[in-house]
């Protein structure tokens, strides 16, 4: 089961899938193996052009579709996703490594996410607002507010669209996006789920190439109306600042550093089972992945145990072997990073419980690790280690806990385990994240809202505040004359 076909990607522009005008295309790695799988078309400025031109058109398409028939061919999507969710699944392990079982569920959970929207679609309502003149009806409209420009990462290849996917098609929005050029090919298969589905042309468009060519290209155009993002905190201030700065309206998903608040009278084996479960979920390369753990003294050693016992019995290996459940790490890239976090951690007084160190010579593996008495000047204590990295610290008081963690300019996801109902609502006031579980492992479900505050963006990406992103109000007041 570890080989299976891997196909090249193409631009989709307008329904159709077409090479790079230049023909220049990126090679695509399999993480597992370090080898070349397949090719990505390399989009340029001509290339981009004619996307902008077809998200246009598709745009003035697609607002004229009722909400209850734009909401039919996204179910369509939806369907045509669930029935091809392990052939995706087998395509995004190959290209982003993580095990075929996480794979197959992103792919499920992105039908979920596309049909909970389109319903949603449905129940985008304006107002009618008593007038000061009985000749007048005032009437509040809401709009879509044009074409989308999105940016999209490669630690959920599918997910990252869906979200915003979702939400700007059943508010009637065009959507042309810049998926990773890391992992194309789920992406691309998603797309297709689109066109097999009976999407007018030009409503979805999807471009690879150089991200910041491409981001500087597309932001600014008049053609684009709406920017959003998700990826690293510095990219997306950088983006952000060139959105407000050509006034188009934006949506961050940035980066967090996740406390896990394991207060003293804590089930320390529910806490190890649901913290343990969403540290190591694709190899801790997850925006919400729980990075800080701070453990009441009392239960410290207890709770570090089982968590190191957790961690060794993962079973590191390709995703697309049976068994395996932490896959390798997507890129090169974190393979030095968090050899770097290792080396600070070390170096200023962390223990490594268990794992510190690359698995093999062949892929990107990286042990699972977690590390005890790490110091607050520690690395991995301040910048997000997007990888399978677990640091503990302890602490006496929840007061003391609460105040780590707001110590950082991060606020995206937060955990935390207690049995008082005073401790719990304590904790939901004084976090200061925009997703808080509670006794639970991460359950972003579509219906809630998904995003952060301060240094993790603004924006929402669940629930009804995400189509908010996506439509304009008009004000409109009609004089019977
Ligand atoms: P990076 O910061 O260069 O890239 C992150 C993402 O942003 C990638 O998808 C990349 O293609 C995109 N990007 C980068 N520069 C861009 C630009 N100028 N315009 C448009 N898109 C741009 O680094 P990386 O090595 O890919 O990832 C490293 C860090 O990024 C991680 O440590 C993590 O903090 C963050 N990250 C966060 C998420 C998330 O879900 N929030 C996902 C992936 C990466």
């Amino acid at each position: 089961m570890t080989t299976t076909s891997y196909p090249d990607t193409r631009l989709l522009i307008d329904n159709e899938w077409s090479d790079a005008q230049s023909g220049k295309t990126l090679d695509v790695v399999n993480p597992a193996t370090g080898k070349t799988i397949g090719k990505v078309a390399h989009a340029g400025k001509v290339d981009l052009d004619r996307a902008l031109d077809a998200a246009q058109r598709g745009f003035e398409t697609w607002r004229r579709v009722p909400a209850d028939q734009r909401a039919a061919t996204m179910r369509k999507a939806a369907a045509l996703l669930r029935e091809r969710a392990a052939d995706i699944g087998r395509i995004l392990t190959q290209e982003q490594g993580k095990p075929f079982v996480e794979a197959r569920g992103e792919v499920l959970a992105g039908a979920d996410i596309i049909e909970w929207f389109a319903d949603e679609g449905r129940r985008v309502y304006g107002r009618i607002v008593p007038s000061r003149n009985l000749s007048a009806q005032q009437l509040v409209m809401k709009e879509p507010i044009g074409p989308v420009a999105a940016f999209t990462p490669w630690n959920f290849p599918i997910n990252q669209i869906v979200r915003k996917l979702g939400a700007a098609l059943a508010s009637g929005c065009s959507f042309l996006v810049k998926a990773p050029e890391e992992t194309p090919a789920s992406p691309a298969a998603l797309l297709q789920t689109f066109v097999d589905a009976g999407l007018p042309k030009g409503v979805v468009g999807l471009v690879f190439g150089d991200p910041a060519e491409i981001s500087s290209y597309l932001i600014p155009h008049p053609i684009i109306r709406k920017v959003t993002f998700t990826g690293s905190t510095p990219v997306g201030k950088q983006l952000a600042a060139m959105a407000g700065a050509h006034m188009k309206r934006a949506t961050m998903e940035l980066g967090g550093h996740a406390p896990v608040i394991v207060a003293e009278d804590a089930d320390v084996a529910l806490a190890v089972k649901a913290s343990g479960g969403a540290k190591f979920r694709n190899a801790g390369q997850v925006c919400i992945s729980p990075t800080r753990f701070l453990v009441h003294n009392s239960i410290r050693d207890e709770f570090a145990k089982a968590l190191v016992k957790h961690a060794e019995s993962l079973k590191l290996g390709d995703g697309l072997a049976e068994g395996t459940t932490l896959g390798p790490l997507a890129n090169a890239r974190r393979l030095t990073a968090m050899a770097k976090v290792l080396d600070n951690a070390r170096a200023t007084g962390a223990k490594v419980a268990t794992g510190g160190e690359r698995v093999g010579s062949d892929g990107n593996f990286f042990a699972p690790t977690v590390l005890t008495d790490v110091s607050l000047e520690a690395d991995v204590f301040n910048n997000e280690p997007f990888g399978p990295i677990a640091a503990i610290r302890g602490f006496d008081s929840l007061e003391e806990a609460i105040k780590e963690s707001n110590r950082l300019p991060y606020g995206l996801a937060g955990y935390a385990f207690t049995k008082s109902i005073k401790n719990a609502h304590l904790l939901a006031q004084q976090v200061e994240v925009g997703m808080l579980w509670i006794n639970q492992p991460a359950a972003p479900t579509p219906e809630m809202p998904f995003g952060g505050v301060k240094d993790s963006g603004y924006g929402s990406e669940g629930g009804p505040e995400a189509m908010e992103g996506y439509l304009v109000t008009k004000a409109v007041s009609i004089m019977a004359v």
